[in-house]
């Protein structure tokens, strides 16, 4: 396997904020890398120290092999793409995606020719001679990825490329943006504070927390494995049973966690059978939200859980009508997963 990029010990300090610190990260090459994390917690600033935009205050940058730390942007075999597209309006699409070749002084037949594969690249071959205005926030967004890979970089950084983009939007772009990364092989660095996002896009997820990588690794290991409390919280809901009541209700030592979508809620009280865990309390809330109904449940054994259930038959005159009812919460215990501290 060969490495991408290869950060050592950056750090980035503005004045008296430490924006990014102590961060190690190899990202493969062909590889899809999402940066986490919640808003501040220095992902931006990450991905501007790798295009060469910001200059770190200590540590290295090597692109496929090469100390890149002093080399200047436009030097730097990597391309950026953000979220605000940032498209000449005057220029129509094709003259927009060729417009980085021109300035390379690549001749004419060979950049139209480009131009119009990164434009058929991104399901746009027949918008070349729109405006940008004559476009939807998706087509110019994807103009913008066609600019981008025009250049054919090693490497692309996309900045919260779909947080302008309404929800459905978002979510097809999400799924063209995964086929149209592993159809090209380039390595993609990609940020977003969506945990969703990243979960369904990236083969490999860092989760920042206060400008340290919290945590790095598959969407399943991120999920399943969080190695500590704050990941665990910021991907996906944290449901933690603090040491005292993992042992009075577990009977294991440590802080653990069990996902909402493996918890059952069960009316009244309810024996376990097998290798099924049993936590009797009260139903507090109630949130239905269309698909799925969210019960937040007082454990009488002290912490609080919260229970996703499909409502494939529920209805939700009938989920408004469990609230303050005692029920028993049920899980298989392989779901029980334990998280660092
Ligand atoms: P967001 O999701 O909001 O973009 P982020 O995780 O990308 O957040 P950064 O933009 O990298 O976070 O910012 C990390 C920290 O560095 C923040 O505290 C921010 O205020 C600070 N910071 C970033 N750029 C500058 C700057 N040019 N001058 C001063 N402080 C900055």
């Amino acid at each position: 396997m060969s490495i991408a990029i290869r950060l050592r010990q950056l750090r980035k300090t503005f004045g008296d904020v430490v924006a990014v610190d102590s961060v190690d990260l190899d990202v493969a090459d062909g590889e899809f890398l999402t940066l986490l994390g919640p808003s501040g917690s220095g992902k931006t600033t990450v991905l501007r120290m790798i295009a060469g935009f910001e200059q770190p205050t200590s540590g290295t940058i090597e692109l496929a092999g090469v100390d890149v730390t002093e080399v200047p942007p436009y030097n730097r075999d990597v391309n950026t793409v953000f979220q605000d597209y940032a498209l000449f309006p005057h220029m129509d699409v094709l003259s927009n995606v060729e417009y980085g070749l021109k300035v390379k002084k690549v001749p004419k037949a060979e950049r139209r020719q480009r131009a119009e594969e990164a434009l058929a690249s991104v399901r746009l071959a027949d918008y070349g001679s729109r405006k940008p205005s004559q476009l939807s926030g998706g087509q110019r967004q994807r103009v913008a990825l066609a600019r981008a890979l025009v250049n054919r970089p090693r490497v692309l950084l996309l900045d919260e490329p779909l947080g302008a983009l309404d929800l459905k939007l978002r979510e097809q772009m999400q799924v063209e943006l995964k086929e149209l990364q592993r159809a090209v092989g380039i390595t993609f660095v990609f940020v977003t504070h969506d945990q969703e996002e990243a979960l369904t896009m990236s083969d490999r997820i860092a989760v920042f927390d206060a400008g340290r990588i919290a945590q790095i690794g598959t969407p399943v290991e991120i999920y399943e494995h969080p190695q500590t409390p704050f990941v665990a919280g910021f991907v996906g809901v944290s449901n933690l049973l603090e040491a005292g009541v993992a042992a009075t209700l577990l009977g294991r030592q440590g802080l653990w966690s069990v996902r909402p979508e493996k918890i059952r809620v069960m009316l009244g009280s309810v024996s376990p059978e097998g290798n099924e865990r049993a936590a009797a309390g009260v139903i507090r809330e109630v949130v239905y939200v269309g698909m799925s109904t969210r019960f937040i449940v007082d454990l009488d054994a002290g912490a609080t859980l919260i229970a996703v259930q499909q409502n494939s038959h529920a209805t939700s005159s009938e989920v408004n009508a469990m609230r303050g009812q005692r029920v028993t919460l049920m899980w298989n215990t392989e779901h029980e997963i334990p998280v660092g501290s």
